[in-house]
């Protein structure tokens, strides 16, 4: 079966992948008639726990204690192929990168060393994809709890490499290529903009008109197309308490977490960014067939309230 199909009446891509209904999820039902959890003891039937290496595929990449062996215990974070892909090995990449060996569900239960290890693994499979000499499309994301799409429960990020360009993504580039000015350094200008923290190099803020409400975003102060290296240290030390923040703040702990950056190849003009975007509600008809969002919260005082819940652990260093 082709793997890739287009919708004519709005030339978006669309992955054909049935066998992703035969995944495991214990995160809670995902649709009305799903059973929900598969029953038994949780830690034990968790593919991502250590002990359960051979549940995935093999390793791709982890960093892991001396003298200890590949798909075995002894990672601190590790990257495996999605068991599941939504693309063929041949067509794209579609990984999995396990935040930590410890069975913890939200991100802000991971320490800050985890934290760090955990970015910087995301960080060297984003770049592995975007050498990838098939020239596909890196995007990193990540899921937690039902309601975001997530369907194990130990915290893992994901990564995919497309071979085709995806909309929202070329939206992007579009928006930064064609501006007069940046629009992030705009935004970031803006005496207007709440800002919630400004950590090292980098400022979180509430965008005044984000992509999906509740949004926080992160970014570099100095323009920069590309994250770098090894961007964990920095964002961890934002990540963690603005994402437990808003969790409490809003309501919920499902949140989706994704990387916008330069395509390779793309235009200078663009200036990567982090979003965090808590998921409290269900994207309807007017969100899913016209393209309309609705702002349930003001982003000045939903940052305030940011900055007044998470003070320490996003204090400058
Ligand atoms: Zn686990
Ligand atoms: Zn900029």
């Amino acid at each position: 079966m082709t793997p890739v199909r287009w919708d004519p009446l709005t030339g978006a891509p669309l992955l054909v992948a049935p066998a992703r209904m035969a995944r495991p999820h214990d995160t809670g039902p995902v649709a009305p008639g799903d059973p929900g959890p598969t029953p038994g003891p949780e830690q034990s039937a968790c593919p991502f726990c250590p002990g359960s290496e051979d549940a995935t595929p093999p390793e791709v990449w982890a960093e892991r204690a001396d003298h200890t062996l590949a798909n075995r215990p002894g990672w601190r974070v590790r990257a495996v192929p999605n068991r599941f892909p939504v693309l063929p090995p041949e067509e794209g990449v579609h990984e999995v990168i396990i935040n930590t060996p410890r069975h913890v569900t939200d991100l802000w239960d991971l320490s800050p060393s985890e934290m760090t290890a955990a970015i910087d693994g995301w960080a060297v499979r984003e770049i592995a994809v975007r050498e990838d000499p098939r020239g596909l499309w890196p995007f990193l994301f990540l899921n937690q709890g039902a309601a975001a799409g997530a369907s194990l429960q130990h915290s893992h990020a994901q990564l995919i490499g497309l071979p085709f360009a995806p909309p929202l993504l070329v939206a992007r580039e579009d928006a930064f290529r064609s501006a007069l000015a940046c629009p992030i350094c705009a935004e970031l200008a803006d005496p207007h903009v709440a800002r919630i923290v400004d950590t090292g190099p980098l400022t979180a803020w509430c965008p005044h008109a984000p992509p999906l409400s509740g949004t926080v975003r992160i970014a570099p102060r100095h323009h920069a197309p590309e994250w770098p290296a090894h961007p964990g240290e920095h964002l961890a030390r934002i990540v963690r308490p603005l994402s437990a923040a808003l969790a409490a703040l809003v309501g919920t702990t499902a949140m989706n977490l994704w990387l916008h950056q330069r395509h390779p190849g793309g235009s200078d003009a663009f200036h990567w960014h982090l979003e965090i975007v808590p998921r409290r509600a269900t994207l309807a008809g007017m969100e899913l067939g016209a393209g309309v969002f609705s702002l349930l919260n003001d982003p000045t005082a939903l940052a305030d309230a940011i900055r007044l819940r998470a003070p320490s652990g996003a204090a400058p260093v």
